[in-house]
């Protein structure tokens, strides 16, 4: 199911009119930060040489919770999913789902966690995505997205639909954009601390982010079609790692706060 210009309606009403009371909290310190194992049972997300994104994803997330519940007793961590399991029949559903549990939980900070991969086994790196929009990506229209297989990209050549996502923007720059260039530069100056190569914070306009209300990111941990890579994603130490700068992430935002 595609979304119609009303669900679009309706989030922004929601997220306007939610966004006065969550800009004060934003500032009152991190409560409950919500965990993202990207992808999950069916929709497997990107797969290379016997390497599933989602079960990378769905070991680092445990391990990065486990690190908050240990290292940070006053922060409580909710889970999109602890198992192999998908939250929804369709991708959409699936993504929705993610920011519905995420919104139904009262998350203050929501940090989505994926693996790249590229058809070039050179491309290597770690980066951030926030919300926002690139001038490349106001080319895209529905059937560019979905033959590209980017149905988690919101389709903006819709003049009605790209007008209120960018009124959306604005209004989400002005309270949680901030925030979520914070938590974006704290993860990706963690990534560089273990020598990781920087591959900087990029805005994309990520369905997920979109419908989550609170600040958030999602950060890309490396690419599974580079060699290196793979082999560091596909051993504990390496998961343990990074697992490890996104918990240190999650204390200097939290400090931030
Ligand atoms: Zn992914």
């Amino acid at each position: 199911m595609r979304p119609t210009l009303l669900t679009l309606l309706l989030l922004v009403c929601s997220a306007l009119f939610a966004n006065g009371a969550a800009a004060e909290n934003i500032a009152s310190g991190l409560r409950v930060v919500v965990i993202d194992a990207g992808h999950g049972g069916k929709f497997p997300g990107a797969t290379y040489a016997g390497l599933r994104e989602k079960d990378l994803t769905l070991s680092v997330a445990l391990k990065l919770g486990k690190l908050v519940e240990s290292g940070l007793p006053g922060v409580k961590v909710v889970y999109t999913r602890k198992t192999d399991t998908e939250l929804g029949a369709t991708l959409l559903a699936d993504l929705q789902k993610r920011a519905d549990i995420a919104n139904g939980a009262g998350g203050d900070l929501f940090v989505s966690i994926h693996v790249n991969a590229a058809r070039s086994s050179a491309a290597r790196g770690v980066e951030t995505l926030v919300m926002g929009e690139t001038p490349k990506e106001q080319r895209y229209n529905e059937d560019a997205l979905y033959a590209n297989n980017r149905e988690d990209l919101i389709d903006m050549s819709d003049e009605k639909t790209a007008a209120i996502v960018r009124a959306y923007i604005q209004n989400l720059q002005f309270t949680y954009g901030e925030y979520s260039m914070a938590m974006a530069r704290c993860i990706q100056r963690q990534y560089v601390k273990s020598g990781r190569h920087d591959r900087g914070i990029k805005p994309q306009l990520l369905r997920v982010l979109y419908a989550t209300d609170m600040p958030g990111v999602l950060t890309e941990i490396g690419f599974m079609s580079n060699p290196q890579e793979a082999a560091y994603m596909k051993s504990e130490k390496g998961r343990d790692e990074i697992a490890r700068s996104l918990f240190e992430a999650v204390k200097s935002y939290a400090a931030y706060v």
